[in-house]
């Protein structure tokens, strides 16, 4: 069984859903963390495509969540803390829109959820990777929300960005996100949308854990 929830970046899909699961003992998978990952390697062969889908092809994403932390591995190497740089950050959303990336990951993602109960995070999951999904999210916020609460996670991991650059990511990724040709950004029809902006942390939680176990 999963249960989705997409969105825009910053609208606080990932750590809802981490606390949700945390509080009903599921698991979960963080998709753009999957993303992020597969940036890294694109990164690291100097953005050459061919080279970048051969690498891809033979190495092992793999991810585990255990104690409300969702842990990111490369061939067996934990990257958490790297995916989430501005680097990888400024070039996910170009990895992310190529279709045969997309495949790869949407692959792994399908194969991982069929052992056990999830609830993941992504921009397409609901209407692209698991349009059958148990229950369906939608979450938004306003950009100058969105922005600032990342900001505060990314000082929070000691990282040395501004404000305005962190807004202007998430702008640039929620518009590539939303005009790619492959599975967009985009709200399930059979979604809940979820607005976020005047919302507490607690607030979210609450209302998707009541949902699920209803
Ligand atoms: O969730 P997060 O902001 O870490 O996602 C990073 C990027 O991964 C997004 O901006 C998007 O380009 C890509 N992504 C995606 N489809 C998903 C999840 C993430 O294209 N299901």
């Amino acid at each position: 069984m999963i249960v989705v929830i997409d969105g825009p970046a910053g609208s606080g899909k990932s750590s809802t859903a981490k606390a949700v699961a945390a509080n009903l003992q599921i698991q979960f998978l963080d998709s753009g963390a999957l993303y992020r990952v597969a940036t890294l390697l694109y990164l690291d062969v100097n953005k050459d495509l061919p080279q970048f889908f051969d690498t891809l092809r033979e190495s092992e994403i793999s991810f585990h969540f255990k104690n409300e932390k969702f842990h990111a591995y490369l061939n067996g190497r934990d990257v958490s803390d790297q995916i989430r740089s501005m680097e990888v950050s400024e070039h996910v959303s170009e990895v992310a829109s190529n279709p045969d990336v997309r495949a790869h990951i949407n692959d792994l993602m399908r194969e991982v959820v069929k052992s056990d109960i999830y609830i993941a995070d992504g921009r397409d999951l609901g209407t692209a990777v698991f349009p059958d999904a148990a229950l369906k999210f939608f979450m938004v916020a306003d950009l100058d929300t969105r922005a600032q609460r990342r900001y505060q996670e990314v000082k929070a991991q000691g990282k040395d960005v501004t404000l305005e650059e962190v807004k202007q990511n998430i702008a640039g990724r929620d518009e590539k996100d939303s005009n790619r040709d492959s599975d967009p950004l985009k709200k399930a029809d059979d979604a809940i949308l979820v607005d976020t902006s005047e919302m507490s942390f607690e607030e979210q939680v609450a209302f998707i854990s009541e949902k699920i176990e209803r």
